[in-house]
């Protein structure tokens, strides 16, 4: 029988996504004879930015051995229970998109329908009310949650943020103690077989050649391998998606750190500002089409009133996604793959999701279509689910005071069907769709549906069945057990002091 199988992997680029790759991939055959090798190169270095993360990076890491405790500690990080909303809905406007879950269903009636029953009666209270967790990142505070939550309404995750070189760097530990081979060299060709145009082999600057039989491109936005050389062609979503430019820049911290991400919508786009143990992560993305980089330079250097630890940086991208995540022996991974702005903090689960999906579906050297087609249907499919959740954010916006004509170009555009048919059924019935695929769960929509006050017509008719006092007594009760934990709740920065210090990986 002929041994088709893969045994040499070559992931080109030691950025984020390259480095979760090796480690990951490296755990997942332990001792299987295939050998991985990671070529980078140090000269161009990486991207620098990605450091807010949605829960499901702590089951990533726990499953390569590593604890909360450990890259809170190796990455001076901090916890991030969801994220603040800031002049979204209209300017003083702010809401908490929480990790978690909102108040009690009763009946086997979801609790939204309650809750907008009872602001029909005229009790307006917030829906994060109900939440613990945009309770606790509201009041700055933080717990990690009860292995056996007494009800629903203790029920909440949580995910990190981190500095992005530093994971990296704790992710490069990982693959290199897991036996992965790191070559720190440019490269400079690529080169493709000539009867299938699959790639042969990779050339360096030193004059050294790798060869592989599966070739993962983690090589940022140009995609070295996925573009340059396989002309793969990109979807680009730059009229839904107006932002195109970043300006990054890092600040002292001052305080205690919040826990969450805060993102502030701004004239031409929105700022992120994103806490570390050691220094802030900021940053203002936005619409060349509707700022200069001037303007925007302005607009972030104003709003920061602490020390800049360096200018500005600015990074240039065009929203979408590569046509084909996997094309003939390569599969792209992280920025080389597609990029969607980081309002939700969904490039880092995007990788972790192409990695599972790679173990899943990993192939023979016979490259099956089959295999490769359903790959990628299902990036797609991802990507186009989180492409849809980050538009509603803009197109569900309120503000009139609008120099600049973005927030008013959002608030009118068309939109994708798919994305339109959940607004409609939403606001129609107070229903949510849920697609194959999607990486955000009910609680996620109705946190941005509630905090730009998009509110269905009508609720279930059962709940009409509940005497209007009992309703108001069980809702009001729902929200004293939720204060009940956050006052019992320390504040975050105790939890940091006390278990997550800084003990940064050695630098090489
Ligand atoms: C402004 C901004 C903010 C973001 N914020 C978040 C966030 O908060 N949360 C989140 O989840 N994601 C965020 N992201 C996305 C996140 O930064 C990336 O998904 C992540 O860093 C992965 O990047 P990467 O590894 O794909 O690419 P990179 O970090 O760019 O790494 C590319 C690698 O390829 C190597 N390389 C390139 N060319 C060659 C060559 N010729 N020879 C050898 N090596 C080569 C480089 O040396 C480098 O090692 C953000 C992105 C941007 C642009």
């Amino acid at each position: 029988m002929q041994d088709n199988r893969i045994r040499d992997i070559v992931i080109v680029g030691g950025g984020t996504a390259g480095w979760m790759a090796a480690a990951s991939l490296k755990r997942h055959f332990g001792s299987a004879p295939i050998s991985i090798t990671l070529v980078e190169s140090s000269e161009i270095g990486t991207i620098g930015v990605g450091e807010a993360t949605i829960p499901t990076i702590r089951r990533f890491y726990q499953a390569l051995g590593l604890s909360d405790i450990d890259v809170l500690r190796a990455t001076g990080g901090t916890c991030k229970l969801g994220i603040r909303f800031n002049d979204w809905l209209k300017p003083g406007s702010s809401f908490v998109h929480p990790f978690g879950l909102y108040g009690q269903d009763l009946n086997g009636v979801a609790f939204h329908h309650y809750w907008m029953r009872l602001r029909a009666l005229g009790e307006q209270v917030p829906v994060g009310d109900y939440s613990l967790g945009a309770s606790l990142a509201a009041a700055g505070k933080f717990t990690t949650p009860s292995r056996n939550p007494p009800s629903s309404l203790s029920i909440f995750d949580w995910a990190l943020h981190f500095d992005a070189s530093l994971f990296a760097k704790l992710m490069r530990q990982v693959a290199e103690q897991g036996g992965v081979r790191r070559i720190d060299a440019r490269i400079t060709k690529v080169n493709l077989r000539g009867e299938d145009g699959f790639i042969e082999s990779i050339d360096l600057d030193t004059g050294a050649t790798v060869t592989g039989d599966l070739f993962i491109d983690c090589s940022g936005f140009r995609g070295l391998l996925i573009e340059e050389a396989l002309h793969t062609g990109y979807e680009d979503w730059s009229h839904w998606l107006l932002c195109d430019r970043a300006l990054a820049v890092q600040s002292e911290g001052k305080g205690d750190p919040p826990p969450y991400t805060d993102v502030t919508a701004r004239p031409a786009g929105w700022q992120w500002r994103i806490p570390l143990q050691h220094r802030y992560g900021n940053g203002y993305v936005y619409s060349s089409r509707h700022a200069t980089d001037d303007e925007a330079r302005a607009v972030l250097v104003g709003s920061l009133d602490e020390r800049l630890l360096h200018e500005p940086r600015k990074i240039t991208f065009n929203p979408g996604r590569r046509l084909k995540a996997w094309n003939k022996n390569c599969i792209a991974l992280g920025l080389a793959s597609g990029f969607l702005e980081p309002l939700e903090s969904t490039s880092i689960a995007l990788i972790e999701t192409g990695i599972e999906k790679i173990k899943l579906l990993f192939p023979s050297r016979d490259f099956d279509p089959c295999v490769v087609d359903e790959f990628n249907e299902m990036s797609r499919l991802e990507f186009e689910r989180v492409r849809d959740f980050i538009i509603l954010h803009y197109k569900a916006n309120r503000r009139t005071d609008d120099p600049t004509g973005f927030w008013t170009h959002c608030r009118e555009m068309s939109i994708p069907d798919t994305l339109q048919k959940k607004i409609d059924l939403w606001k129609a019935q107070g229903h949510f769709i849920r697609y194959r695929w999607e990486m955000f769960s009910q609680p996620s929509w109705l946190a941005i549906y509630a905090g730009f006050d998009m509110l269905p017509e009508t609720y279930d008719l059962s709940v009409d069945g509940l005497d209007a006092g009992q309703l108001s007594g069980a809702l009001a009760e729902m929200r004293r057990a939720v204060a009940e934990v956050v006052a019992a709740t320390p504040p975050h920065g105790d939890f940091i002091e006390r278990y997550a210090r800084p003990q940064p990986v050695a630098a090489e």
